[in-house]
């Protein structure tokens, strides 16, 4: 079946919008009619040429789509055709150390696509293109396996539901599953962007007290505080550490949230902590990214962590934080600043560069 997509073809070169062949779901994979798709920085990244990705052919970016299920492969339990889904990059295999141990979100097992010698999910006149992890949702219509899919309620809008594929359950699960926010404890959170958003608006489900949001650019500084920030820093004109230090009372913030993938946002949620804070890095940094800090800057008994799209299950997580949603407990209407069509992805990477964008929707008809 022939479809629009977005491909990549080279490096900080715009996509273009192509016909590309979809091949038919065999064994466990699901074919989705694609709804909805956010724009997240992991496919800025490959465009800008960060991060270790094979680029010897041609590649169809996104990842955070949601659709309606159209065919399955005759091994499909999970879903059948109608149903409406959410697709996670967090695919797991269910039986490697990390998925029997409960940590889906780390699985090792390996099932995302299909191996390099049988026909290619997606190609165009006999060349195999390849799918961005697994998912490629920048495109009319997604095959990927059933592990990489969780059910939805069809009452749900399936647009604002595709940000919970990824940048949400990230941010959320950061606060609500890898840092175990409790009530009454205080948060900073570097970086206001999609991810920081969600980890301000996990904060604030957990019973966070005191949220504080840094950012350098006004516009996700006014948002944070719509989704739950109860005081904002502006990195570019204060010193946000000791801005921290002086809203906690001098004490510092028993949580702080990298959530950009900067060396130097890393040390300065370290030096913001309390005796017994937890720093948290939720964003991807540079494979050969160093942190150091003087040993007088990090308090007694602090802890550093990374956190792998927020520790999720996704198969529950994923429905749990939509009914958040239904609830107006998780706010996903706000998170949304601008919305388009498949061809406006170029003009959404532009808008994320500029930082004027938390996030991007693209709506297929
Ligand atoms: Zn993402
Ligand atoms: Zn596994």
């Amino acid at each position: 079946m022939e479809m629009q997509a977005a491909v990549f073809r080279k490096v900080h070169e715009p996509l273009t919008i192509e016909a590309v062949e979809i091949d038919r779901p065999r064994g466990r994979e699901v074919l989705v009619r694609t709804v909805a798709t956010g724009v997240c920085h992991s496919d800025l990244h490959v465009v800008d040429g960060i991060g270790r990705f094979a680029l010897d052919r041609p590649f169809v970016l996104g990842h955070e789509g949601a659709g309606v299920v159209e065919a399955v492969g005759a091994e499909v339990t999970a879903v059948r055709p109608g149903d409406h889904v959410v697709a996670c990059l967090s695919g797991f295999c269910g039986a490697c150390a990390q998925c029997l141990a409960g940590h889906p979100n780390l699985c090792t097992g390996g099932l995302v696509t299909r191996p390099d010698d049988t026909a290619p999910r997606l190609s165009q006149r006999g060349r195999p293109f390849r799918q961005f992890l697994g998912i490629a949702s920048y495109a009319e219509r997604m095959l990927l396996h059933e592990n990489s899919l969780v059910r939805i309620d069809p009452d749900l809008p399936l647009d604002r539901a595709a940000l919970v594929g990824c940048g949400v359950l990230t941010g959320v699960g950061a606060a609500l599953r890898t840092a175990r926010i409790a009530a009454g404890q205080t948060v900073a959170v570097f970086g206001c962007g999609g991810v920081g958003l969600s980890i301000i608006q996990g904060a604030r489900i957990g019973g966070a007290r005191q949220i504080i949001g840094v950012d350098v650019f006004e516009g996700k500084l006014e948002t944070a505080r719509r989704v739950g920030a109860t005081h904002v820093v502006n990195g570019a004109e204060d010193d946000a550490v000791k801005a921290v230090r002086a809203l906690t009372g001098g004490a510092g913030v028993d949580h702080a949230f990298e959530a950009v993938g900067v060396a130097a946002l890393v040390r300065q949620a370290i030096e913001s902590l309390a005796i017994r804070g937890t720093a948290t890095i939720v964003g991807v940094l540079p494979p050969d990214a160093m942190i150091s800090f003087p040993w007088m800057a990090i308090r007694p008994e602090c802890r550093v962590q990374t956190s792998r799209m927020g520790s999720n299950r996704f198969r529950t997580d994923i429905p749990l934080y939509l009914d958040f949603y239904r609830h107006g407990r998780l706010l996903l209407d706000e998170m949304v600043t601008r919305r388009g069509r498949l061809e406006d992805v170029n003009a959404a990477f532009q808008a994320m560069k500029a930082g004027e964008v938390a996030r991007t929707i693209l709506a297929f008809d």
